[in-house]
């Protein structure tokens, strides 16, 4: 009797999504699509892996970088977090490793931003390590094969989960065996609706014996979403605006944005105007109004922006901005990443008109 992993191999041969990723050993490429890949589906990872690889073609080229190059080509991505730990772990590859990329599990696990996950991903396909590289899909996949209720988002879950995945590696062929379940839980195991009908282990699957396919993986917690409701001032003084990169742990940190004031609900400019923020923004110098956008939503992950946009002019630059943010021209903004919800306003709005001279 062939095993599951057998099985599932035998599937993939003819069933394989034919992705320029697999058709390389080298870490670098593979890393790449691998980070790309956590939080982003195929189809518009694979714009981004070549683009990506395009402008930094080897490890020592994207270490050589400076990081404004490196957000302005992930920019629209999404998880920032990822380009900028990748940017780190080049130059960590360049230092540390000589530039050349390291071909141990331990090695690759010390890079930065680089998890168990991406670590047996890419000590799998390039170096044949074997590991099994498990992240929610495989979690979800083999609850369901096996029927185990203990809560994915667990520590117990993940313990029991991973066990099985080591249990059913192939480890003749990791690299083939990983990219097997990856296809697998991509394809055919979904999140929702999987094609069971067309499953080669259904005869064993506990969920589809069972009827539990709808229960499996079973989680115990729920995500909390938190509404924020910011007002974005574009700021025209000549024909020069503010921005500035931002810092710290929120969302978006090293992307450019227009001076920003947070607000507990949404807002009027009556009231907007009375913060303390806006005082300490323009002082003595009252701003005309020329256009105020409508109030816009923005989905994150775990967060629901409403934004709206107020574009102001003012006669003398304010001492505020003038000091702590970047004074640029309006129309050289596209040289400065900035968060997909600032880019998609700016292309939608035809802003440009209320920054021309006179
Ligand atoms: S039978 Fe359905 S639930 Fe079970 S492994 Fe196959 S696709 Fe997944």
């Amino acid at each position: 009797m062939s095993s599951i992993s057998d099985t599932l191999i035998a599937w993939y041969s003819p069933n394989r999504r034919d992705l320029p990723w697999r058709k390389t050993k080298d870490p670098y490429s593979i890393w790449v699509s691998e980070v790309i890949l956590q939080q982003t589906r195929v189809a518009q990872g694979l714009d981004y892996y070549h683009r990506f690889l395009q402008a930094f073609p080897t490890v020592q080229s994207l270490a050589a970088a400076p990081l404004d190059d490196v957000m302005r080509v992930w920019q629209g991505l999404g998880y920032y977090t990822r380009a900028r730990n990748m940017h780190a772990a080049a130059r960590q590859v360049a230092s540390e490793h000589g530039g050349k990329f390291p071909n141990t599990y331990e090695g690759l696990r010390s890079l930065r931003g680089v998890g168990d996950y991406t670590a047996s991903a890419i000590g799998a396909f390039a170096f044949n390590i074997p590991r099994p590289a498990v992240d929610g899909n495989v979690y979800r996949i083999w609850s369901r094969i096996f029927g185990v209720f203990t809560p994915i988002d667990t520590p117990d879950g993940q313990k029991e989960l991973y066990q099985i995945a080591l249990e059913q590696l192939d480890k003749k062929r990791p690299n083939i065996f990983n990219q097997a379940i990856m296809d697998f839980g991509g394809t055919l195991c979904t999140p929702k609706n999987p094609l069971c009908g067309r499953c080669p282990v259904s005869d064993i699957c506990y969920a589809f014996r069972n009827n539990a396919v709808p229960l499996l993986p079973a989680k115990c917690k729920k995500v909390k979403v938190t509404n924020r409701y910011f007002a974005y001032l574009m700021v025209r003084h000549r024909d020069d605006t503010f921005i500035r990169r931002r810092e710290g742990k929120d969302i978006w940190n090293s992307l450019y944005e227009f001076p920003l004031i947070e607000t507990r609900g949404s807002t009027s400019l009556r009231a907007l105007k009375k913060t303390q923020e806006w005082k300490e923004m323009f002082g003595s110098v009252a701003p005309e109004v020329l256009h105020v956008s409508p109030c816009l939503k923005h989905v994150l992950s775990h967060q629901h922006l409403y934004v709206q946009f107020y574009i102001l002019e003012v006669s003398a630059a304010p001492y505020f901005l003038s000091t702590n943010f970047l004074r640029v021209k309006t129309n050289s903004m596209g040289e400065y990443p900035t968060p997909r919800l600032i880019d998609g306003y700016m292309a939608a709005e035809p802003v440009e008109k209320y920054f021309l001279s006179d």
